[in-house]
């Protein structure tokens, strides 16, 4: 069974996005926990959450992913920065133990010319800050394209990051498809080595989610542009090889592509499953 999904927009709440992902036979979704660009997060609804957890259950849907906004940067030269960081980071977790068991994702940060080990140590603060031991979401650091000064581009860097943290168990990382090309990790012509590397470096176990885009930029581009399904420089082929790996078939995968409807998200699943061997 493949699961799949792709971002929708939160602005009408739980219910409503779960209702657009059955509408796209999507069982899964991701979500941004306020304005991408930061801000004050809206009020959550507890009626509004529990329809969707009945939704959710109804029709079988698997773990969501709620994504933070593209401001927090956790090693930001600035104090002040870094600390709205924080403080954005704890309250999104707090909001998630409304829907308990799940994934937030984040981007783990950029330098801004500190170097990477200030970045990393930065990070690694930020996350003891604010994790408890009692929190039931994992906290996934996404695999960036390696952009400007951009933390995660390398696996290595997100290693150094789970070391750091007290509380490993409670992290994990989503690989970006896009990023990870961008990044130069040669998932088109040479996934089981990357995957091999993966595993070496920061270990399989800890791969919760997969975004699943195909890139605008050849591979080691570090740019980060998305592009829709069979549209880049990753191809149907090389995406349909992913969704099938045995490694990977029993994660779920959300689409990051570019879409202004949900018909062409939906027309990207259909596609997907077409070609998902169930096995
Ligand atoms: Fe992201
Ligand atoms: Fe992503
Ligand atoms: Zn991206």
């Amino acid at each position: 069974m493949l699961h799949i999904g792709c971002h929708l927009s939160a602005s009408k709440g739980y219910l409503a996005m779960g209702r657009d992902a059955l509408k796209i036979h999507a069982d899964t979704f991701q979500f941004f926990t306020r304005n991408p660009r930061g801000g004050k997060a809206k009020e959550i609804k507890e009626s509004d959450v529990a329809a969707f957890l009945q939704l959710a259950e109804e029709h079988c849907f698997t773990n969501i992913l709620a994504h933070a906004p593209y401001t927090m940067n956790a090693c930001s030269a600035d104090a002040g920065l870094r600390g709205f960081s924080r403080e954005m980071m704890a309250d999104d977790l707090r909001r998630m133990e409304y829907l308990p068991g799940n994934f937030y994702n984040f981007h783990p940060g950029s330098h801004v010319g500190q170097g990477m080990d200030t970045g990393i140590a930065l990070i690694t603060e930020q996350l003891n800050a604010v994790m408890t031991p009692e929190q039931r979401t994992t906290i996934l650091l996404e695999t960036m394209a390696g952009k400007g000064s951009e933390v995660g581009g390398r696996f290595e860097e997100l290693r150094r990051i789970i070391d750091g943290v007290y509380l490993p168990e409670k992290i994990g990382v989503c690989l970006d498809t896009c990023h990870v090309y961008d990044a130069g990790y040669d998932i088109v012509n040479h996934l089981d080595d990357v995957l091999d590397e993966f595993d070496h470096v920061i270990g399989l176990d800890r791969l919760k989610a997969i975004h699943l885009n195909d890139s605008m930029n050849p591979m080691g581009s570090h740019k980060d542009r998305h592009a829709k399904i069979g549209e880049g420089s990753l191809g149907l082929e090389a995406i349909c090889r992913i969704i099938n790996h045995p490694k990977l078939q029993h994660l779920f995968f959300i689409l990051e592509t570019p879409h202004d409807t949900l018909d062409g998200y939906g027309r990207e699943i259909a596609l997907l499953r077409e070609c998902y061997q169930e096995g």
